[in-house]
């Protein structure tokens, strides 16, 4: 059993001038890490990801608010005694040191007897694939053998929690994605409650039971990955998530026998009913910002529909099984992604006919999404 719950917790690093303004690098977090889940911290460098993963390890002080596990309070209990491990991206191996001898250093710290720590290296590189590894030492290892050697090391303890923070970013892209599906297979098979920091959306999405997003050391919204791809709270999330991402256009909403968006540029005029919320009725000839994904749009090749704007596409990108295509609209490019079925002359006009259903509206000034 392993339940970690944040209360309101802040870190205010001392600042360096006197008089500077304080600046929380994590500012008032909650939210609770279920027994057994795998939660994924995700955000852009510098939102405050690893200084909160250092405060649940004890690495880092807590400034304000409390860190519960299983209920009890861990603000003053020393990291060794948290009963935590945390991998870190730079694996920190020992290097004089053979594969077996670092997987086993921390059972030797504690004393355990010579055959409990056999017993338990050879099920770790078992777990891990490493057993042929495990004579020789770091430097004989490729990034990704390193990599699991650190988890090994990790997990051999059996802690209650573990925490990740950025584990595979020293890793090439096909090696990560390979990591990634072992990374789940391992938390399936020791069944224990895991927080994984990342900075790469594609791998929050696809390792995540849920997500918690972090813009400036402050939560922006916990979600199921496909909740925060599908319901976004706001703009941040919905750009942050999601690749290419989300088209933003900013106008306005006018009533003219029936309901239109109008973008600023005047150049794409979406027609979206006779009825819309009442919550978009207050913002009709307010400014509003629009969201679609690059999957919600249709290039109209029948001359039967009316599209709701036509647009000069300036280029196109054929991926095999998918075609993305850049429209230019006044001074930013819309992103439209369509399954490959033909093909598209690079300076050619196109009807472009909005999935209105899947429109997502922002309040101008707050981000915030109207629902
Ligand atoms: P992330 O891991 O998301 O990239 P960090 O948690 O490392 O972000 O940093 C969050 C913010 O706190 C950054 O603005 C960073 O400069 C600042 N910061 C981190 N560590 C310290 C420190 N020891 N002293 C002062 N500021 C720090
Ligand atoms: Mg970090």
């Amino acid at each position: 059993m392993a339940e970690v719950r944040l209360e309101h917790i802040s870190k205010i690093y001392q600042a360096e001038k006197k008089d500077a303004i304080i600046k929380k690098a994590v500012n008032d977090i909650s939210f609770d890490i279920k027994d057994k889940e795998f939660m994924v911290i995700v955000g852009p460098s510098g939102c405050g990801k690893s200084t909160l993963l250092r405060m649940i390890a004890g690495l880092e002080e807590i400034s304000e608010g409390s860190l519960l596990i299983d209920g009890e309070r861990m603000n003053d209990i020393d990291p060794k005694d948290r009963d935590i491990a945390m991998v870190f991206q730079n694996y920190a191996l020992y290097p004089h040191m053979t594969v077996y001898d670092n997987i086993a250093f921390g059972l030797k710290l504690k004393r355990f007897s010579k055959k409990d720590i056999h017993e338990r290296v050879m099920q770790t590189a078992e777990l891990l694939e490493i057993k042929d590894e495990l004579q020789r030492k770091p430097k004989a290892l490729s990034g990704g053998q390193r990599q699991r050697v650190a988890i090994g090391r990790a997990i051999i303890r059996r802690p209650k929690v573990f925490l990740f923070d950025e584990p595979l970013s020293n890793l090439d892209a096909k090696l990560r994605s390979q990591m990634r599906i072992e990374l789940q297979k391992l938390h399936r098979e020791i069944d224990a409650t895991m927080i994984y920091v990342t900075h790469d959306q594609v791998e929050a999405m696809t390792l995540g039971i849920r997500i918690a997003v972090l813009n400036k050391g402050q939560l922006m919204q916990l979600d199921t990955p496909m909740h925060l791809y599908n319901y976004p709270n706001n703009k941040f999330v919905a750009g942050f998530i999601g690749s290419p991402t989300m088209n933003f256009l900013k106008g306005i909403i006018q009533y003219n026998d029936g309901y239109y968006f109008v973008h600023e540029s005047s150049d794409c005029k979406i027609f979206l009913g006779t009825e819309i919320r009442d919550a978009l009725k207050n913002y009709i000839n307010k400014p509003i910002e629009i969201g679609v994904r690059p999957e919600d749009f249709f290039i109209n090749d029948n001359d039967a529909n009316k599209p709701d704007c036509t647009l000069k596409i300036i280029a196109s990108e054929n991926m095999g099984n998918e075609q993305l295509v850049y429209f230019s609209l006044a001074d930013q490019i819309l992103i439209v992604r369509r399954p490959s079925y033909k093909d598209v002359y690079i300076t050619a006009k196109a009807g472009l006919i909005f999935s209105k259903n899947k429109i997502l509206y922002f309040d101008a000034a707050s981000g915030d999404v109207i629902r």
